[in-house]
């Protein structure tokens, strides 16, 4: 009986594959009701799971669907993954230096979540980029170009989206063997040989402290020692926004202004040359020296840019019509000082009621609008300078500026 399920969950009880079976799959069938799905969700982040248990859901969520199968595509192909943070633009920039060092790039990336903004929702604001490619499609392509970046294909775990979708309305999302089984299923799902995982900490970020994220790192290792992919992790931060811009075509335009070598000095371009270096030591076999310059040179000789420009091209988005909004609103610092601190978090939800993400689920994406950070950390800044640029489009968002900069 599922109610059994749940009450031996409730007092903290380890659960057999069938019993996680029964209550899942009967959950994706429609014949578990949300009441109690939510109950059991809630029962496990309270609980939590033991490393039997989280194998046996990760299967549950691969077999719930498709699995793709990419072996005739020569090489190591490498997959990233991104818990999710605000101005992470990781993927548009790491992919394309990746790829043009001889690595087999096949990406499926996600919308935004929260506050948290997607791959997918800043490739759609290049206009008529196609984010639904089919397997035949990902595989030639791979075979002619080396990369792409898509939406995830119709069936890989249809068991995450409805949980997922689920956990987002009832406070379940930030449990630790809950994400490990989301993350790892779909990365194995994907066909990926071996999987890079960006854990992000912080306000900004599902998990606020390092002990969890360290906890989540060591999990979705096991996981893939399991399923006998190679997984590696890094930890970031994620109080402070990555980069400097937050907003789809914003973030289209920086990810463009990284691989053009003119934005070196902030979070985003160290990060991605990180994982980059991680990625080609992982796909390449070779030292993380070795892999570091390696991406260094593939980004200072133009490379990486014109692996970028022709991805946007063979998925038909035109980068020439990519636009931000027209109407700027300049926001001042009242003061002088140094810039301490700025709000991920915060960032994020200014963002969102701009228009860049969704706040309700039938809302539209406002493709243009988002923001711009002139100050990051640690720059000096007069009364009168310009923080921020605030991309406007059809609503203009009240804020208190003290929640975002912290000018001491
Ligand atoms: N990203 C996912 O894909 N799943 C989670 O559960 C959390 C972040």
């Amino acid at each position: 009986m599922i109610l059994d399920i749940i009450n031996k969950k409730r007092i903290g009880k380890e659960l057999s594959y069938k019993e996680l079976s029964d209550v899942f799959n009967g959950y994706l069938d429609g014949d578990v009701p949300d009441y109690q799905m939510s109950s059991l969700l809630m029962a496990i982040c309270i609980n939590g799971m033991t490393d039997e248990e989280i194998f046996a859901l990760t299967k549950i969520f691969i077999d719930s669907g498709d699995t793709l199968d990419f072996s005739d595509i020569k090489g190591i192909k490498v997959d990233k993954h991104s818990t999710g943070g605000i101005g992470d633009k990781t993927t548009l920039i790491i992919a394309p230096i990746v790829a043009s060092l001889g690595i087999p790039v096949i990406k499926m990336s996600g919308r935004g979540l929260g506050y948290t903004g997607g791959t997918i929702d800043k490739l759609e604001s290049i206009p008529g980029y196609r984010i639904d490619l089919n397997e035949k499609e990902i595989i030639k392509q791979v075979h002619e170009l080396g990369i792409v970046i898509t939406g995830q294909t119709g069936n890989l775990v249809p068991m995450d989206k409805v949980v997922y979708a689920l956990r987002d309305v009832t406070a379940t999302v930030s449990s630790i063997p809950l994400i490990a089984s989301s993350i790892m299923s779909k990365k194995i799902a994907a066909g990926a040989d071996k999987i890079l995982i960006d854990i992000k900490v912080g306000n900004g970020a599902l998990l606020n402290n390092k002990e969890d994220a360290k906890k989540l790192s060591d999990l979705m290792i096991k996981i893939g020692e399991f399923y006998g992919r190679e997984v590696r992790t890094t930890i970031s931060d994620m109080n402070t926004p990555l980069g400097r811009c937050v907003g789809n075509a914003l973030e289209v335009k920086e990810a463009l202004d990284v691989l053009r070598g003119r934005e070196t000095d902030n979070n985003l371009t160290d990060l991605c040359i990180d994982l980059s270096t991680d990625m080609v030591s992982m796909g390449l076999q070779v030292t993380k020296k070795q892999a570091k310059e390696m991406v260094l040179n593939t980004i200072n000789n133009g490379s990486a840019y014109m692996k970028f420009l022709k991805l946007i091209e063979h998925q038909k988005g035109d980068i020439s019509k990519l636009k931000v909004s027209e109407k700027i609103v300049k926001v001042k610092s009242t003061k002088d000082g140094i810039v301490k601190k700025i709000n991920a978090l915060e960032l994020g939800k200014l963002s969102l009621r701009l228009g860049a993400g969704k706040e309700n689920m039938n809302d539209k994406i406002d493709y243009g609008v988002g923001v711009k950070l002139l100050k990051l950390v640690g720059d000096e800044v007069k009364n009168g300078d310009v923080l921020f640029e605030m991309y406007v489009g059809k609503k203009e968002p009240q804020f208190i500026l003290d929640d975002i900069y912290k000018i001491e």
